[in-house]
């Protein structure tokens, strides 16, 4: 069956980080559009406000699986892959999603404990949970979406722990679209700017210093505003979509033109 940029009947989905944020629009999306989507985090009366919304929107009156999981744990891995099959029989399309960011100096007293924080959760996740489906996508000839930052792409003051895990998915990606092109599966990456989420709030800002902090720097961007999830989870359906089955190995900078500012 074919997808195109809003079709996706008969997928399934399998969404990290989606009790919140980009992830979260991005499974109300492939929802609204037909797809059968896993959702996932470690949160589960996060996850249980999204199981309402998919509910809501869905055109054939389906429900997404729920499956409480820490994808920097190897098991929970293992498991949320195996539900997913259980439940649907084939994968269609990954997108990993889930991340936390980090910021501090060279001589942080704790630069080992948020290294492996970091790693375990932004790279190391993702390229076992690759590893787990990639011969279920073989089946499906289907299609992974990582999901990096504008970060992965230039420096930024004492976030080099969040950039160097954001620039290894960069790569990590090229290299697989290189790799598993021959099988029918294309693997692409998008780049977000700052997005309106909670993921500053996440790393222990508040949420008013969080908006204040959007405020700021929107107006400085070319297009004069942060993005909101929205605009991310656009990118990733058509990434996803048949519409760019010619796409592999890319990096979808979607950032109002934030890389250009300075920071
Ligand atoms: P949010 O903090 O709003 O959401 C993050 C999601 O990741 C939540 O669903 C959270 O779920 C999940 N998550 C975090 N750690 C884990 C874990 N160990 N195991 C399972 N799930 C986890 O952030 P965003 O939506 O903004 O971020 C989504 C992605 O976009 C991230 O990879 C981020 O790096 C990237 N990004 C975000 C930008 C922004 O400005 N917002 C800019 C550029 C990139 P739970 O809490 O339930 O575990």
């Amino acid at each position: 069956m074919s997808s195109n940029v809003r079709n996706f009947n008969g997928k399934v989905v399998l969404i990290t980080g989606s009790s919140d944020g980009i992830g979260a629009v991005t499974a109300v999306e492939f929802f609204r559009s037909g797809a059968y989507v896993v959702i996932t985090g470690r949160n589960l009366d996060k996850l249980s406000e999204v199981e309402k919304v998919c509910e809501k929107v869905s055109p054939n009156g389906l429900k997404p699986l729920v499956v409480v999981a820490d994808v920097s744990q190897v098991e929970d891995c293992e498991r949320l892959v195996d539900k997913t099959i259980g439940k649907y029989g084939k994968l269609d399309i990954l997108v990993n999603n889930a991340g936390i960011g980090t910021r501090g100096p060279i001589d942080d007293p704790d630069i080992l404990e948020k290294y492996e924080k970091i790693m375990d959760t932004n790279v190391r996740s993702v390229v076992y949970l690759c590893h787990l489906c990639v011969k279920h996508l073989e089946n499906t000839k289907g299609n992974i979406v990582n999901i990096s930052s504008v970060t992965g792409l230039r420096p930024f003051r004492e976030s080099f722990l969040y950039c160097m895990s954001k620039s290894a998915i960069d790569l990590f990606t090229k290299c697989l679209a290189v790799d598993l092109g021959p099988k029918g599966i294309r693997v692409n990456v998008v780049n977000p700017g700052p997005v309106r989420t909670n993921f500053m709030v996440a790393r222990g800002i508040s949420r008013e210093k969080a908006d204040e902090i959007y405020q700021q720097i929107g107006p400085n961007y070319p297009l004069g505003r942060v993005g909101e999830p929205i605009d991310i989870a656009n990118a990733i359906l058509f990434l996803a979509s048949n519409e760019s089955s010619f796409v592999t190995g890319i990096n979808f900078v979607s950032d109002g033109g934030a890389i250009f500012s300075a920071h």
